[in-house]
């Protein structure tokens, strides 16, 4: 019968006309003249398309030393641990490889597994990696005899609960075959994981499929995504609770694929599926569908997730209702609940959102996940709308809150991204202290690093967008013409940018150059935070050697319209005063703080650079700050030097580094705001709420721990399974 009903169901949709069943849902619409050519589908709606990562070339000295990092240290690191941990030996297991061996239980394994496969196939657009690359095909062997013959795989449904090592959480019923897409929201942490850890599948393998042009991987992401497609087939009520990545990855497979499919299974999942997760602060606003929410409520990184599939299935679909919603909730954000750095998250109990203006730089929590999905969600909002301003959240996110997560090294990791910390209380990922260790947000990291180049570029009917500047070069096909394009700049130390434009032949477009908020006079794109005066700097366009004429900025972009011929030469200037940064007053924990931001990074001031506490250290509000490139610190940083004043006013030099590089020279006290005006301090501020990092005896990772199974390296931090994803 449920069959039945699929089959009247879609003869319905594609003989349909129109009509809505559910709010801005594809389902109970007519969509039957859907067009597109495998590999090349383009949004429909939106202003822009992003250019791929394999048609753009980092080759610069701040994101391409990284990209590097990633390949040569991270990603085999990540995946050294993955091995530690038993995570691939449970695959043995499931593939008949292994016939003895003790399973491990975790929280959604596969899901960091994918994840680093993903990040790993943008390291392989960018260089080569035979080893790297034999390694990929290895796993990807693996998972493909692991996947059952109707398409199913996730390691934590598949292992055998009657093994005789089969531990004692698992035969508990949290995970197994029976709970295979089992599990309300009211139990949600029964049978969970299943569709979050497929998205990062299917994110993973369409960007292998790009950069390496083989389908192995992608078969096995088809198989997954075609049994989801037959256990909530769309038109049918959705009984099972998990997570919205799903509509990531399945928009992400539908890119690659051309196959409506899966943009019509993510509109499924996205609208009709259930993401909120108990408790939530705003009386279940996250457990409504996102067409009717209006402020962001919820698990910071599941709403982050959400906001951003629904912002892609904007782009291909007529969805004005979500468009209304998702204006809003990123207001709700931007204007009144995201830290100076880019952070989202906290202080709140279960890793939620905490109401407006409620901003404690020292209990916040601004998972690595939750920052860089702000990034994604705001990439794709620039998509959708053409809006530099969008961009501008991306470039915070990309050097500020989602950089700061990995250390300088590549090998450790924050969870929580604190805005200040002292000394004391100092024990893991939680409290400031990156540690070497393979769940969640390690997984995440390597991916955001070497898939930056997503970011960089957009395009659409009538020309190019450049988002990000960075050093390198990009193929972006336009209607008429395929254009080369070459940057050429020390962002983020120096505001120089040359471009050269080579079309394959001369044609006419609009070349859009993104000038960024910080240069007309604004931080952050809302008001939540203001410079001290709100004047622009004097940047300046030339075509050709010859100055520009701009008079008006289009969406933050200076379009440049001309026919274009090869070897053009664009040079932007974009001057990079040192900025005070001033946040609204409402913002209680920042009242007489003061932050420091040249061009777009956010310093701190970190206690290993002093004798004297940089909590209490007073800046000023006249004294003079001077920026200097240090080449032989933390990997090369353009610093701050200043005068403060300390206990007993005291003058005091201080050196101000770039945020994202703390708490790489050891465990010291660090803070973002600095104290300008100890009178205005708030006496609610500097609050320590409890973040602490769980308990070893809480940590699950098999049912028996013994010296013949030793628990992977001693300094792995291992996190509780409950508070996750
Ligand atoms: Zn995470």
């Amino acid at each position: 019968m449920k069959r039945l009903f699929s089959v009247l169901f879609l003869l319905t949709v594609a003989g349909s006309t129109g009509g809505s069943m559910a709010g801005d849902s594809l389902i109970g619409k007519a969509r039957a003249s859907y067009s597109y050519k495998p590999g090349e589908v383009k949004a429909r709606l939106s202003s822009l398309n992003e250019v791929p990562f394999d048609k753009v070339r980092i080759d610069d000295l701040f994101w391409a030393p990284r990209i590097e990092r990633t390949q040569d240290v991270t990603i085999p690191d990540v995946l050294r641990i993955a091995e530690e941990q038993g995570k691939v030996d449970n695959l043995r297991i499931i593939a008949g490889r292994k016939k003895t061996g003790r399973i491990r239980v975790y929280n959604s394994p596969d899901s960091d597994i994918w994840k680093i496969m993903e990040a790993a196939s943008y390291t392989l657009a960018w260089r080569e990696d035979t080893d790297l690359a034999q390694k990929l095909d290895e796993l990807i062997s693996l998972y493909a005899e692991a996947q059952a013959d109707d398409g199913y795989i996730n390691q934590m449904y598949m292992l055998p609960v009657d093994h005789p090592q089969s531990p004692e959480k698992y035969r508990q019923g949290r995970y197994g075959r029976e709970l295979q897409f089992e599990g309300t929201i009211d139990e949600w942490a029964k049978g969970i994981g299943q569709l979050y850890s497929s998205g990062h599948l299917f994110e993973a393998a369409a960007a292998h499929y790009r950069a390496t042009g083989k389908r192995n991987f992608l078969q096995i992401a088809i198989g997954m995504a075609d049994r989801i497609y037959r256990e909530f087939p769309p038109g049918e009520p959705i009984n099972y609770a998990d997570h919205p990545q799903a509509g990531i990855g399945l928009i992400k497979l539908y890119e690659v694929t051309g196959d409506r499919k899966y943009l019509q299974l993510a509109d499924h999942i996205v609208h009709h599926g259930h993401h909120g997760r108990p408790p939530d602060l705003g009386n279940r606003e996250s457990w409504k569908p996102i067409e009717q929410q209006r402020k962001a409520w919820g698990h910071a990184v599941r709403i982050n997730y959400l906001y951003s599939a629904a912002t892609d299935l904007c782009r291909y679909l007529d969805q004005p209702n979500t468009r209304a919603a998702l204006d809003s909730l990123w207001h709700s954000i931007v204007d009144r609940r995201i830290y100076v750095t880019g952070g989202i998250g906290g202080p709140a109990h279960a890793e939620q959102l905490a109401d407006d203006y409620v901003l404690d730089n020292r209990s916040c929590y601004c998972e690595c996940c939750s920052n860089i999905a702000h990034g994604q969600w705001n990439h794709r909002l620039n998509l959708l709308y053409g809006d530099a301003a969008y961009a501008d959240m991306v470039e915070i996110e990309a050097y500020n809150a989602g950089l700061a997560g990995i250390s300088l090294k590549g090998t450790e990791y924050f969870y929580a991204n604190k805005l200040a910390v002292g000394k004391q209380g100092r024990s893991g990922p939680h409290s400031g202290v990156r540690k070497r260790y393979l769940f969640c947000c390690p997984a995440k990291l390597p991916g955001f690093v070497a898939g930056i180049s997503r970011w960089i570029y957009a395009r659409d009917a009538r020309g190019l967008y450049v988002n990000l500047y960075v050093s390198g070069s990009a193929t972006i096909d336009l209607p008429d013409c395929s254009v080369g394009l070459t940057q050429k700049t020390s962002f983020p130390w120096k505001g120089l940018v040359a471009i050269t434009v080579e079309p394959n032949h001369p044609g006419t477009f609009d070349l859009c150059l993104r000038i960024p908020g910080w240069a007309q006079g604004r931080p952050f794109p809302s008001d939540l935070y203001r410079f001290d005066d709100a004047s622009g700097v004097d940047w300046i366009v030339k075509i050709n050697g010859d100055i520009m004429e701009v008079t008006d900025l289009d969406k933050g972009y200076v379009r440049v319209s001309r026919l274009w011929k090869s070897g053009d030469r664009v040079e932007l200037r974009l001057p990079m005063p040192v900025r005070r940064i001033y946040a609204c007053e409402n913002v209680k924990h920042d009242r007489g703080s003061v932050t420091l931001m040249r061009g777009p990074i956010v310093y701190c001031l970190e206690g290993v650079d002093h004798d004297f506490s940089v909590l209490s250290m007073v800046l000023p509000k006249d004294a003079k700050i001077d920026a200097e490139h240090n080449e032989d610190l933390l990997n090369g940083v353009t610093v701050l030097n200043g005068q403060g004043l300390t206990e007993g006013d005291r003058p005091v030099e201080f050196v101000a580094v770039p945020y994202y590089a703390w708490q790489n020279r050891g465990v010291d006290e660090m803070t973002v705001w600095i104290v300008e005006d100890p009178n205005m301090l708030s006496s609610g501020g500097g609050s320590d709420m409890p973040m602490k990092d769980p308990d070893p005896a809480n940590l699950v990772t098999s049912g028996t721990i013994s010296a013949s199974c030793p628990m992977a390296s001693p300094n792995l931090f291992r996190t509780r399974m409950d508070d996750k994803l």
